[in-house]
């Protein structure tokens, strides 16, 4: 519907552009490129705002080490920074105690561990363009 108004909007426009004299033809470009340049200018004018806020911003502010995820959940083994403890001491925020146990996760159907691990052409495709397989199929593993 959006497509069919902008293709009659285009050929509307195509039309009155035909029918317009050298000088009108001359004065619509000269306002289009003088708005251009403004918009650009603009455009210029912003990023070197852009630029000047993120200089100051990464000297303003100095960097946070956390130091490595030594900690490890006694149930789980899920990995912590020391300074997660709760409030008693313990790192809850994976399993609870051990209160949470997910199943494992299935085995990888036999098409896909051969198109994620060969070589072949048809792998190497797969694995190039995996985001678009992923965006493509979203929906045919759907069930209701
Ligand atoms: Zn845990």
């Amino acid at each position: 519907m959006n497509s069919l108004r902008t293709s009659q909007y285009n050929l509307r426009r195509r039309e009155q552009r035909a029918r317009e004299s050298l000088d009108e033809r001359f004065q619509r470009r000269s306002a289009r490129n003088a708005a251009d340049r403004l918009r650009r200018a603009r455009a210029r004018s912003d990023q070197q705002m852009a630029n000047r806020v993120n200089s100051q911003a990464e000297t303003n502010v100095s960097e946070h080490d956390c130091g490595m995820m030594t900690e490890i959940c006694n149930y789980c083994q899920a990995l912590y920074w020391r300074n997660e403890l709760n409030s008693s001491n313990k790192y809850t925020k994976c399993c609870h105690d051990g209160k949470v146990r997910l199943p494992n996760l299935a085995e990888t159907p036999d098409l896909l561990k051969e198109l994620l691990t060969n070589n072949s052409l048809e792998a190497r495709n797969y694995q190039k363009h995996i985001r678009e397989y992923n965006a493509a199929l979203a929906f045919a593993s759907m069930g209701a």
